[in-house]
């Protein structure tokens, strides 16, 4: 393995995931839904794989889903995209990400992203041979600073990476927030890729995109998934939105990556993302729901977690129950009450106060929340 992605091993949700089978525990580590999407999604992937799409779909992705998108961006942002050169389908936002970095980044180039760090990113950063440059979000709140942003900003600066509802956090970034971003991007030059997967699943508070600050559209590359909006992390399907000389240069590295991916879930995708927005709502408050459950047994534990406004997650900070560090929590927990967590310290390059932060994912039935939480009120 070369230098630069020795340290990365195997993925903490991967690792999590094998110790929640190992044990028999609850897993509220890797964040992914224990319930399927709405039926008639499931219904149209199995049509179109009896219907006979299960070739190479086009390069860019299939025109009915690429007009889904556009559609879906001007029906919730007032965003216009036009379905030809403006919209590229991913194999998850994950590809997504990774092709615009590689398409952009020369070696040495800086990338700026919060802090706490989804894993991905510094591995693709990595790949890229450029430079993570972190901008800490801090509890209780995990607003951002505008100093601290600044303060990363240098003459290698080639893009501003942001996720917004924000993954561990559950931080969504506020107008204010989204406007300094901008003014940044737009006096330094910058182009900014926005991570959105979380975009329906906001519980207080509303998401808006950086692409509709005015002077960002031109600069942004917006990307999204079915993943989390529609339960179906499996499925891999994701997308860019940005002007056609962004997409065309991600569309040059994406190719070589993988070429295309989930041809019949593309058609399905379609479908979903004209669902009517009742439908999307549906999942959100089913989350929302799961949300409150969830801190509500947190709580009783004896770990009252930080506010989350949205995505899968909630935070606690294991310092409470005397921990001095949350992997060593992470690793007792399946032992000792039959949960498994994730530690949030995986997420930073030095965690400071973070090392006692540990992650748990909200996104599964009443009944598994009710057992876990009977599981860790043994902690308190
Ligand atoms: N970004 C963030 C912030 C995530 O939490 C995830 C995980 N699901 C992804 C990207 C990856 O999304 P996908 O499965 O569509 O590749
Ligand atoms: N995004 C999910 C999480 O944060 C996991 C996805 C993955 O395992 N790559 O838990």
């Amino acid at each position: 393995l070369v230098d630069r992605m020795r340290g990365f091993g195997t993925t903490i949700f991967a690792q999590m995931s094998a110790l929640a089978l190992e044990t028999d525990a609850v897993n509220l580590g890797q964040g992914f839904p224990d319930t399927d999407g709405p039926d008639e999604i499931l219904d149209g992937a199995v049509a179109a794989i009896k219907g006979g799409h299960n070739q190479y779909p086009p390069g860019p992705g299939i025109l009915p889903l690429r007009e889904a998108i556009a559609d879906h961006q001007r029906a919730y942002y007032g965003l216009d995209y036009d379905p030809n050169g403006e919209v590229l389908v991913t194999a998850g936002a994950t590809e997504a990400i990774t092709a615009s970095i590689l398409a952009l980044c020369e070696p040495g180039d800086e990338v700026i992203a919060f802090e706490p760090t989804y894993d991905s990113y510094a591995a693709s950063i990595a790949l890229a041979h450029a430079v993570l440059k972190p901008v800490r979000l801090d509890g209780p709140d995990f607003t951002l600073d505008r100093d601290r942003l600044l303060a990363q900003v240098t003459d290698r600066t080639k893009l501003l990476l942001i996720n917004s509802p924000h993954n561990p956090t559950g931080h969504v970034l506020t107008e204010t927030e989204l406007g300094w971003i901008a003014e940044l991007a737009i006096e330094r030059d910058l182009i900014v890729i926005t991570d959105e997967v979380y975009e329906h699943l906001v519980f207080d508070g509303v998401h808006r995109p950086l692409a509709t600050f005015p002077g960002m559209r031109e600069r942004t590359i917006q990307i999204s998934s079915a993943g989390k909006t529609f339960s179906v992390t499996g499925w891999k399907i994701g997308w860019a939105c940005s002007t056609p000389e962004l997409i065309s240069a991600v569309t040059t590295t994406k190719q070589f990556l993988t070429y295309v991916n989930g041809g019949p879930f593309q058609y399905a995708v379609a479908e979903a993302l004209r669902l009517p927005k009742e439908r999307i709502a549906e999942v959100t408050d089913r989350l929302r729901a799961g949300r409150d459950q969830l801190r509500a047994g947190l709580t009783a534990a004896g770990l009252e977690p930080f506010a989350c406004q949205g995505t899968y997650f909630l935070t606690t900070d294991v310092a409470e129950l005397g921990y001095t560090d949350g992997v060593d929590f992470c690793l007792e927990l399946p032992k000792k009450v039959g949960v498994v967590a994730v530690p949030s310290r995986v997420f930073y390059l030095d965690p400071g106060p973070a090392k006692t932060y540990v992650r748990f994912a909200f996104c599964k039935r009443p009944e598994l929340l009710a057992e876990a939480s009977d599981r860790l009120a043994k902690l308190a």
